[in-house]
């Protein structure tokens, strides 16, 4: 009996098997080069403001005798301090939503309240533009989800639509609801994106070129945020946009039925 087993144990390893053995490799490989690639461009992009806070922190000490200049120096200080800890949360977040762990806390979420409080936490960037963010359509669509992650998406559309707008201009959020497919749309009248740069938006840390100039706060981490957060509730985003016309960003999900204590809205009697 005992050779026998072993033979059919030998059997077992067809090429089929190796050729799955190989793919997890494989995969194991690439999972590893992007998190390498993600710590490098990571460490990179946290040399430049560490680098100022640390010029910063030089010149306060240097100007020690004239209390306008420190007050200057010590100003630029926090906001730099501010931007650098933005920036670490949105690794953080970024980081997370890349890895295998699978989002916690999963609930109907609905996403007239996801819109409600993504505007609502950029209002202080709107109201300093003096930007309208207008907000209409489908109020009671529903998605299962994780409420923070796909407020921070939303929110995140909605920062880069004030952001890229002009002064004074509109922002508009709409939801609709179409065949199990909740779509939420941000619309700007803004600067616009390139059609060869639209494609690359999305990518960790990528800004394009007019950004780089117009808009020195951003981080390129935003839509990269955006992209995972939406992947991982099985959805999708997509950017259409025309420069000096404006953009439009688009999140698909998958809906979900109302929950039932919502109240079912009676069919009048004719
Ligand atoms: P950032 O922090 O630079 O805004 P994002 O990842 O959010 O980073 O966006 C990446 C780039 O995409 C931006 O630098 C900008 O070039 C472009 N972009 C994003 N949203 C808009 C928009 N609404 N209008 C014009 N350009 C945009």
């Amino acid at each position: 009996v005992e050779p026998r087993l072993v033979s059919a144990r030998a059997s077992v390893i067809t090429p089929r098997l190796i050729l799955i053995v190989i793919r997890d490799i494989t995969e194991r490989e690439r999972v590893e080069e992007m998190r390498r690639d993600f710590v490098a461009n990571t460490s990179h992009e946290l040399k430049t403001p560490v680098g100022a806070v640390s010029l910063l922190a030089e010149a306060v000490e240097s100007a020690a005798d004239d209390p306008d200049q420190v007050r200057h120096f010590a100003s630029r200080l926090s906001a730099e301090a501010a931007r650098l800890s933005q920036l670490t949360s949105r690794i953080m977040n970024l980081s997370r939503l890349q890895s295998a762990d699978d989002l916690t806390e999963l609930r109907d979420v609905s996403v007239d309240e996801v819109v409600a409080a993504a505007i609502e936490s950029q209002s202080v960037a709107a109201d300093s533009a003096a930007i309208t963010v207008a907000r209409g359509g489908e109020r009671h669509a529903y998605v299962r989800g994780d409420v923070q992650v796909l407020t921070e998406a939303v929110a995140n559309l909605v920062a880069n639509a004030i952001a890229y707008s002009p002064q004074g201009g509109q922002v508009g959020v709409g939801v609709k609801l179409d065949g199990g497919v909740v779509e939420i749309a941000v619309t700007d009248r803004g600067i616009g994106i390139p059609e060869d740069e639209q494609e690359r938006v999305f990518e960790r840390f990528y800004r394009a070129d007019q950004a780089r100039s117009r808009r020195t706060g951003g981080t390129g981490l935003g839509l990269s945020i955006v992209k995972h957060a939406v992947q991982r509730h099985g959805g999708e985003v997509e950017v259409w946009s025309r420069p000096g016309r404006g953009s439009t960003f688009t999140v698909r999900l998958p809906a979900v039925p109302a929950p039932d204590d919502l109240p079912i809205p009676k069919k009048r009697k004719k």
